[in-house]
């Protein structure tokens, strides 16, 4: 079998990664050979935002490095397009694999599915519910051209029934559960960072912020920024890894020299996944807009606060770990103070994700 992966921003390196390993593991057992080769959109290409994660996780290089990132949504998606449909159409696959809710998610979703390729999507259902977020239409779309639809949690079954989607469906669980579990042990043999910045398990708070909603607009950026320097204390620092489109936007808006000069914030480049997890288990708390850094926190049992009016891993909030405290300043304070009744959640699956989206294929 012949399956073409594509990816093109952090979270899909991550996810691939995962699901390569369980095809490597698949060949060495002898069983009918599946072959996975790899499109690299360029979404995100730096070093710290795409190769870190090839050479921590071991994965081989993409077979096709395309350069459609840093445009706009239209440009972007429409020249990823073209080249994808080009690849596609010389090595016709039995597959196409793609992941979560980027450009590149459906730009691959497009080109495939024109040419009657099955499109597998992984993390199919997930919905905010909010079209305003470019996520969300990239992932409505993906969904209802997708031949194998693998959702994480029940409740992406239920939305996609919800749009009449019900072939092809499978509640297989969370692959980010997979990637928690192996990445969380080589973490606590290969990470430095507690010791590179001085911290102390529990003792400092971690926080990533990235969404364009909160990114663009000034005043989210600057409310959620005025939480983040009072929360930060010499007792409880707060550690910043800053994404380059929010870099950019702090910097825009006058904001960044604050968070450079403040005391007890560490702003850092972003950061390695294996230096990330190690983060996020040892935080004490983690305030977050990212959608697999909520889900992270609570499989290292850290808090997590979204810094988002809505989130698609409702779940997450209903077991206690979670709180929606969208942008507000004194909203995002209060959830600090609040500390509610935590229990498990049964809906990520053992760590064998990988491996059931296997068997379907
Ligand atoms: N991540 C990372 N380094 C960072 C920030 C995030 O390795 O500096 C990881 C994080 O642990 C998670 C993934 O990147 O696994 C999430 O990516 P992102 O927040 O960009 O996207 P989202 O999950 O919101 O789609």
């Amino acid at each position: 079998k012949k399956i073409i992966t594509i990816v093109g921003a952090r979270p899909q390196f991550i996810k691939a990664a995962m699901l390569s390993r369980a095809i490597q593991l698949h060949n060495q057992a002898g069983q009918e050979t599946i072959r996975e080769q790899l499109i690299h959109t360029g979404q995100h290409y730096d070093e710290n935002m795409s190769r870190i994660f090839f050479s921590e996780m071991d994965m081989a290089r993409p077979t096709w490095q395309l350069h459609c990132g840093h445009t706009t949504h239209g440009a972007m998606t429409g020249q990823m397009l073209i080249e994808i449909e080009k690849i596609l159409t010389e090595h016709r696959p039995d597959y196409v694999v793609v992941y979560g809710d980027t450009n590149s998610t459906l730009a691959g979703a497009l080109a495939a599915s024109k040419l009657h390729i099955p499109v597998v999507h992984i993390e199919a259902g997930l919905r905010s519910f909010n079209k305003a977020m470019p996520e969300e239409i990239n992932r409505i779309l993906t969904d209802h051209v997708s031949t194998l639809l693998c959702c994480p949690t029940r409740s992406a079954v239920q939305h996609l029934a919800e749009e009449n989607i019900h072939e092809g469906v499978y509640h297989v669980g969370d692959i980010m559960y997979d990637a928690a579990l192996f990445f969380g042990r080589k973490a606590e043999e290969a990470s430095d960072i507690m010791q590179r910045l001085q911290l102390e398990s529990k003792g400092f708070r971690l926080c990533t912020v990235h969404r364009a909603e909160n990114t663009d607009q000034e005043e989210r950026l600057s409310s959620i920024a005025e939480a983040l320097m009072q929360i930060a204390s010499s007792h409880c620092p707060l550690v910043f890894p800053l994404h380059p489109r929010t870099r950019q936007y702090l910097e825009k808006y006058h904001l960044l020299e604050r968070f450079v000069s403040h005391p007890h914030i560490r702003l850092t480049e972003p950061l390695g996944f294996l230096d990330m997890v190690m983060l996020e288990k040892q935080a004490s708390t983690i305030l977050t807009d990212s959608g697999g850094v909520q889900k992270e926190a609570y499989f290292h049992q850290t808090p997590c606060i979204t810094l988002r009016e809505e989130t698609e891993w409702t779940e997450t909030v209903t077991a206690g770990w979670n709180q929606t405290a969208g942008y507000r300043t004194d909203q995002i304070l209060a959830c600090l103070e609040n500390n509610p009744v935590r229990h498990e959640i049964d809906e990520y699956g053992q760590g064998n994700t990988a491996q059931k989206i296997l068997e379907l294929l």
